[in-house]
């Protein structure tokens, strides 16, 4: 760890950034994004290009560690990121696909808040809540962001100042996601519910977002590839309706048609909780598997949809390229499923 930074001397999930980025070599082009200094210490936000160079090139961008609690986020991003590494050192078909494919990997994008062992930043903002707000949108109670006080969860931030965390999102997605002619980007979360849930926007409103024949497709696609699949697939905002989502407002910029959907993988902890009620006692343990078997699991669990994700990316026929008429039956589809 000689040449590692400080900073992953104090949290692990970073040395094994830097450990997995050793195994990339020369195939992972490393950014540092921005750094934020906390008591002494300058944390790096580290981004990872792996593939094709071109500005356009179809883009799967998995993302972690928004929210610094759910360190299981992060970990599952460098599972996947420690498997496609060793994949690439001998699998000719996973190296055809990356000379036309790039994959953007950001797994820790609050490396303070997950050193503090906190949800926000160490300026108390919710990452998830500190994007410009849609003068429109009703947003629920609370969990919906609030601009009462940075010591209460779910804080908004200062009004029209976006966090150095989120900034550094942001400008990752308009570097290499955006230009994209068809990306999917994976941001992982914990702590809703008992199920793995794929979110699509919009978070801010119930109205469904333009893409909503490619989220329809895509969830068809999946259900017919990977029958067992463990996920349910829906907007946001069949659950709540959120102020200052990030992922709203990088959707908004993009103008490159409407293959890019942004995923949120939020995995469902309160079934960690259920079997094993005493890690309710750790600050981690709402949010993070804590028994080594069941760890081990959940970083195994998701690699096929990360594989399948991957697939349907390189594939443009499968989920996007819609004609007018086909367009239309999956939009209808899609209400009847998500919006009625
Ligand atoms: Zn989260």
């Amino acid at each position: 760890m000689g040449s590692f930074p400080q900073a992953a001397r104090e949290l692990p999930e970073l040395a094994t950034l830097y450990e997995v980025l050793e195994t990339f070599g020369d195939r992972a082009e490393p950014h540092v994004l921005a750094t934020v200094a906390h008591a002494g210490v300058e944390f790096p936000i580290v981004a990872a290009v792996v593939g094709a160079a071109r500005a356009d090139a179809p883009t799967l961008a998995l993302f972690g560690g928004v929210h610094g609690l759910e360190r299981i986020g992060t970990r599952v991003v460098l599972a996947a990121m420690h498997t496609l590494a060793q994949f690439l050192t001998w699998d000719h078909v996973l190296d055809a696909t990356l000379s036309e494919v790039r994959l953007l990997f950001v797994p820790l994008i609050n490396p303070v808040g997950m050193w503090l062992r906190r949800r926000s930043n160490a300026r108390g903002v919710d990452l998830m809540r500190n994007a410009a707000p849609y003068p429109e949108a009703a947003a629920t109670p609370l969990v919906g962001g609030q601009r009462l006080s940075p010591h209460l969860p779910w804080f908004q931030g200062e009004r029209g100042a976006m966090e150095v965390e989120a900034r550094a999102l942001c400008e990752a997605t308009r570097e290499w996601v955006l230009p994209a002619r068809r990306a999917v980007a994976l941001d992982v979360h914990s702590g809703f519910g008992t199920v793995d849930r794929l979110w699509f926007p919009y978070a801010h409103t119930r109205r469904p977002f333009p893409s909503v024949a490619e989220a329809y497709a895509m969830s068809c696609l999946l259900d017919d590839t990977l029958p067992n699949h463990v996920y349910v697939m829906e907007p946001v905002s069949r659950n709540y309706t959120v102020q200052g989502d990030l992922w709203d407002r990088i959707y908004d910029e993009y103008t490159g048609g409407r293959a890019f959907l942004p995923l949120t993988l939020e995995l469902g902890s309160w079934l960690w909780v259920k079997k094993n009620p005493r890690q309710l006692f750790d600050v981690l343990g709402g949010f993070n598997p804590i028994r080594p078997h069941r760890l081990r699991r959940t970083l195994r669990r998701h690699l096929p949809l990360i594989e399948f994700l991957l697939r349907a990316v390189a594939s443009e026929r499968a989920w996007s390229g819609f004609d007018a008429h086909e367009r239309q039956r999956l939009e209808s589809a899609a209400f009847a499923k998500w919006f009625a």
